[in-house]
Formats: structure tokens, C-alpha cells, sequence
């Protein structure tokens, strides 16, 4: 299928991949370059008022594929518990006036307790905020992380326990986000990618790339095609499942962020074309 390997119809961009520029700049010169998705991270949509933000953003072409993000729900204070249920009724309302059809959960981890507790309270955290989000039509989506961020970030390190946990939960508004940053070291992806398939709950493709060495845990993701993650044939098994959604560029890179964001962004199209 060539046509739809290089064409930017499914190509969509996190705002937080060129940080730098403001929701209105990224916006604009997402849509100059037919860029069609723009995913909003909270952090852009600050002082804006959400549902004239997914307004403006609709206007000039972008589909608005999903607000990041939600989740951080286990903590061994129960107070903090009570104000993530809160944090994350509000993301769900910013989504729907948004026109986002999902919110995207980190779903947390405290270091202070084990895996074990965290993932408790992660199964009563979306169950707590399920009825609201089905509720405005919003689903929620379980990103798994790299367990190189259980400590504090994720207690879901493999989509197998995405997996179970949809099948858990059993809902029709929770749904898994597959990153290949997180997900490309496991033995088990194409397996569960497909089970992900069969579950119907496979509802968002991110994309970017592992460069070694790493020298940031979190902010030194790579373009596509400069790593070694088999992108290509990650995305083959997604659409194998039944997948049809957006290719989501989500890079945090500090040493793409200090560059010429211009440049940038039209060397992550290229690589787009050619890697993805
Ligand atoms: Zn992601």
C-alpha cells in the first residue's frame, strides 16, 4: 500500500513534539503542511478556553484525535487519590468541550508502595471516572510505559496488562493507546497487539523513536527512523487489528526542542514518508 504509507492523511501531531510553539503556532503550521490530527496536551490548552480552542482547531482542518492527559491515580495518600479522580473529571470535561473523542491515562505509580497496591488503585480510579466519560462520550485510553517508568509513572508496563485490564474493566469507553517507544523491546507485542484487535479496544498509534545511547529518560526521543525501533512493522500488526486511526507523532526531546522548530517539523514529515 504505498499511497497510504506516504501520504500525511493519518499523520497527526502531539503539540507537546514541538513545545516551543504555542497551541496557536503549532495549530497553524500543522495545517499549512496538510497535516490532518493534532492531539492537545493540557499543558497547550492553558488559558484557552476548550471548547472555542477545538473550534478554531476544526476550522482550519485538524481532526482533534485526543487530549493528554489523564491518570497519575495511585498515590499512598488518599487525599492525593480523591484530587486525581478530580484532576481527571475536569481533563474529561476539557476533552469534550475540546471535541476530543478520548483522553489518554498515565496511569501512575507511587514509589512509596508496590506495583501491586498501584495497580489496585489504578482499577478503582478508572472505574471511579468510566461513568463520567461515557457519560460526555469520551473514552479513556491506558497508555502502558516503559517499565523504565514504573517508579512513579506507570504501574501498566506491557499492553498484555492494558489488556487484561480492558477485559477487567469489561467497558465500552476504555480503550489502550499502543507507543512504540514504550512497547518495542517486548517479545509479546505482536500477540497482544492482536488481542488488542480482538478486543476492539485498540484506539491509539503513537510514534517516535529509541536512540542510543539515551542520555534522558524522558525528554530524548528521537525521530522516526534515527532509532531502532521497527516502526513500519509495529504499525503493520496495529493495522492488522483493525486499526485505522491516526499516526500520532509524540516526541519530547530536548535537543530537538532547542533547535529551529521549522526545521524540525518538516524533517519528522520526511521521516514520516520514509520510515513509517
Ligand atoms: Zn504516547
Amino acid at each position: 500500500m504505498p499511497d497510504q504509507i506516504t501520504s500525511l492523511d493519518l499523520l497527526c501531531l502531539h503539540t507537546i513534539t514541538t513545545r516551543p510553539w504555542d497551541i496557536d503556532m503549532a495549530a497553524d503550521k500543522y495545517a499549512e503542511r496538510g497535516i490532518k490530527g493534532i492531539t492537545v496536551w493540557r499543558e497547550a490548552l492553558e488559558g484557552h478556553d476548550p471548547y472555542r480552542m477545538g473550534k478554531h482547531l476544526t476550522d482550519q482542518g485538524l481532526e482533534v484525535v485526543s487530549l493528554c492527559r489523564g491518570g497519575f491515580l495511585p498515590s499512598t495518600s488518599s487525599e492525593k487519590r480523591d484530587n486525581a479522580i478530580d484532576e481527571n473529571l475536569r481533563a474529561i470535561d476539557e476533552a469534550a468541550a475540546l471535541g476530543a473523542p478520548m483522553l489518554v491515562l498515565v496511569c501512575g505509580a507511587d514509589p512509596g508502595q508496590s506495583l501491586e497496591l498501584s495497580r489496585g488503585q489504578i482499577v478503582d480510579g478508572i472505574a471511579a471516572l468510566l461513568p463520567h466519560a461515557i457519560g460526555n462520550k469520551v473514552k479513556l485510553t491506558i497508555e502502558p510505559l516503559h517499565p523504565m517508568y514504573a517508579d512513579s509513572r506507570s504501574a501498566i508496563n506491557t499492553l498484555k496488562q492494558a489488556n487484561d485490564l480492558c477485559e477487567q474493566l469489561n467497558s465500552p469507553g476504555l480503550g489502550v493507546a499502543v507507543d512504540v517507544y514504550h512497547l518495542w523491546w517486548d517479545p509479546e507485542l505482536e500477540a497482544q497487539i492482536e488481542r488488542c484487535g480482538e478486543g476492539d479496544w485498540l484506539d491509539a498509534f503513537h510514534i517516535s523513536d529509541w536512540r542510543t545511547p539515551t542520555t534522558d529518560l524522558l525528554l530524548d526521543r528521537e525521530i522516526m527512523g534515527r532509532g531502532c525501533i521497527p516502526i513500519r512493522q509495529i504499525r503493520g500488526w496495529v493495522e492488522a487489528a483493525g486499526f485505522n486511526g491516526f499516526n500520532e507523532v509524540e516526541i519530547f526531546s530536548n535537543q530537538h526542542w532547542s533547535g529551529d522548530q521549522n526545521e524540525y517539523l518538516d524533517s519528522i514529515i520526511t521521516a514520516y514518508k520514509d520510515h513509517c
